[in-house]
């Protein structure tokens, strides 16, 4: 337990509440605006936001006409101009619209009036909140009001993921000092049994332990919460008094971004001025009790087989200071990294995901390869399959003897038929305080039975830092439950011609889970992938889609001339960011329906870095 009367950093702090401004775009001599297209604008912003429904049922509208001249239908969405395309967006379309709502509608009133204060002109330039309350929502958990904090990064590696993020993705530190008010704020509204807190600002986070105030904010995090928080940090701030410090926040979870154990590399890779720090901190971790993962991003320069023996003496030099685990990610670049293709992508993903391959087994600590569902998209078999890749060290799985490619057959006596259900059964297991959870599982052609006790465990595992008793999937599989909910979305509009839009890594075992459960009858569906224009490079996530890429997408699909669809499904997860279907532009998933014409629905699913 924390000792709250102990330490300076206790002191309960006495700071006024910060206010959120946001400016406005007011250009003096903006042409004038027609008062109907003002209008046909803030439509077009709410329907963004909501649906209109009557007698409970959706009313899709395309246009309108006053009342003073009905005669009049002004069309909301026109066909689009061709031209450049709109590279920026603001944060706040995605993260809180309803927001961005309010400016659009400050910003258009000041086009056409202008305010007073006792009879003279009032300039207005931004707008703030009245009462921060009013504007709460699902935020996550305390780590996700830390990356606030970490709007700034101290070292510049050559694959930086910032560089290759849309422009307005990109970190817009401010002054330290203004991101502390903010973030003392948004840990007061914070509710941490429910996860609602206040609407988040900016994504894109960089190095947490660069702001000169990350220790008073823990402090006031851990005033509020007992909730373990994860911390994402590139090391070369991890020294012995920093580590020694941190410990004091426990429940805490770091991963440390090594990318690389050799003091050189790692100075060319990361432009690290003292790589020793970050080297040396695993091992300090260890002594400290610190839970952590590794992770590494291999970069194949100066060559693939420079990358892949690095890899190799990474990997062996952290695992003598036990991490939790090892994340290992395929190098991805954007358009907006790098115009041109800088390596052979196939090649060198498949190279990596061998080595990690031939590294288990010889490792104390599990190797996860990211994204997951890259080890086996290609053997759709395998997704599901309730096999683990890896156990933690000292965890009740491992302490128990489960080996990694063991293949539960049962948990307390519940048959497991995949591993979402395995995942479930585990995270309910792991909440729960049963004392012992037998388990049996299928090992070499026999059956071996196992008995976990979740209270025998040690370092680097711990249960409020990790999950699932220990246990390592290669990925999270993919839930049956996708299915149904698939089904039921077609049963209730009642398609008949359905256009799947799927990502690369999920097509080849969502379309066997068609073929062997989905039964739909008269219904034809077709499964197609769409390409990540918008992003570019080598990126092929689904999660990375836009709305403009599934455009193109159906646009190809009806090119084929194989009919018409009735219905277009999209899955949930490039709109999951806030919870208002936006992709990562801030565009509505809508959009693609008045785009094509094409009736579209959502359908639930988790993005894929789970
Ligand atoms: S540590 Fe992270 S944020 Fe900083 S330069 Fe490297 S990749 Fe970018």
């Amino acid at each position: 337990m924390v000792n709250t009367n102990r330490h300076p950093y206790f002191e309960p702090a006495r700071e006024p509440e910060y206010v959120f401004r946001f400016p406005l775009d007011r250009k003096e001599g903006r042409v004038a605006v027609n008062l109907r297209e003002m209008v046909a604008r803030h439509l077009r912003k709410l329907l963004d936001l909501l649906n209109l429904t009557w007698r409970g049922e959706e009313v899709k509208i395309d246009g309108f006409s006053l009342l003073s001249d009905p005669e009049a239908i002004f069309e909301l969405y026109p066909e689009p101009k061709s031209g450049p395309k709109r590279e920026t967006c603001d944060p706040l379309d995605i993260y809180e619209p309803r927001l961005g709502y309010v400016r659009h509608l400050a910003e258009s009133l000041l086009d056409v009036v202008e305010f007073e204060f006792q009879g003279r002109r009032v300039a207005v330039d931004g707008f703030r909140l009245r009462r921060p309350d009013q504007w709460l929502s699902t935020v996550g958990g305390a780590a996700d009001i830390l990356a606030h904090a970490a709007s700034r990064c101290n070292l510049n590696c050559r694959f930086c993921y910032n560089l290759g993020s849309p422009p307005a993705f990109r970190p817009a530190p401010r002054a330290p000092e203004e991101e502390y008010r903010e973030i003392l704020t948004r840990i007061s509204h914070y509710v941490p049994a429910s996860g609602v807190g206040l609407f988040p600002r900016m994504g894109g986070p960089c190095e947490f332990l660069l702001h000169p105030r990350i220790m008073d904010l823990l402090a006031a995090l851990r005033r509020k919460t007992q909730e373990t928080i994860r911390i994402p940090t590139n090391g070369s701030l991890l020294g012995v008094q920093t580590i020694k410090r941190l410990t004091e926040f426990r429940p805490l979870f770091l991963d440390v971004s090594l990318n690389s154990a050799s003091p050189t590399r790692r100075r060319w890779l990361m432009r690290d001025p003292r790589p020793d720090t970050a080297i040396e901190s695993m091992a300090c971790l260890q002594a400290a009790g610190l839970p952590y993962s590794v992770v590494i991003v291999p970069w194949p320069f100066p060559s693939t087989r420079d990358m892949i023996d690095d890899l190799k003496d990474t990997v062996a030099f952290a695992d003598k200071s036990d991490p939790a685990f090892f994340q290992i990610s395929l190098p991805g670049y954007s358009r907006f990294f790098a115009e041109r293709e800088l390596f052979d992508s196939d090649k060198v993903w498949m190279k990596i995901k061998e080595t990690v391959r031939a590294l288990r087994g010889k490792t104390n600590s599990p190797l996860i390869l990211r994204p997951g569902l890259y080890e086996e998209y290609q053997d759709p078999e395998s997704v599901n399959d309730p096999r683990p890749i890896g156990v933690i060290k000292n965890s009740p799985a491992d302490m128990a003897g489960l080996r990694a490619g063991d293949r539960i057959l049962t948990l307390c006596g519940l048959a497991v038929k995949n591993r979402p259900q395995a995942r479930s059964l585990l995270t309910l297991l792991h909440q729960s305080d049963r004392n012992r959870i037998p388990m049996t599982v299928q090992r070499q052609g026999g059956k071996v039975d196992l008995e976990l006790e979740p209270s025998r465990f040690d370092y680097p595992y711990d249960p409020r830092t990790v999950g699932n008793l220990g246990i390592v999937f290669a990925s999270s599989g993919l839930p049956p439950s996708w299915i149904e909910n698939l089904r039921r979305v077609v049963v209730l509009r009642r398609a008949s011609c359905v256009l799947l839009l799927t990502s690369r890594l999920i097509q080849p075992a969502l379309d066997k889970m068609i073929r062997e459960q989905a039964h739909f009858s008269n219904v034809v569906l077709y499964l197609r992938v769409p390409v990540n224009h918008y992003f570019g490079g080598n990126i092929f996530m689904g999660d990375l889609l836009v709305v403009e890429d599934f455009v193109r997408a159906v646009h190809d699909f009806l090119d084929e001339r194989l009919g018409r669809p009735d219905l277009i499904l999209l899955p949930s997860s490039p709109f999951h960011l806030s919870g208002w279907g936006r992709d990562l532009r801030g565009t509505v998933y809508k959009e693609l329906e008045r785009r094509v014409g094409i009736p579209v629905a959502l359908v639930h699913c988790d993005p894929i870095f789970d």
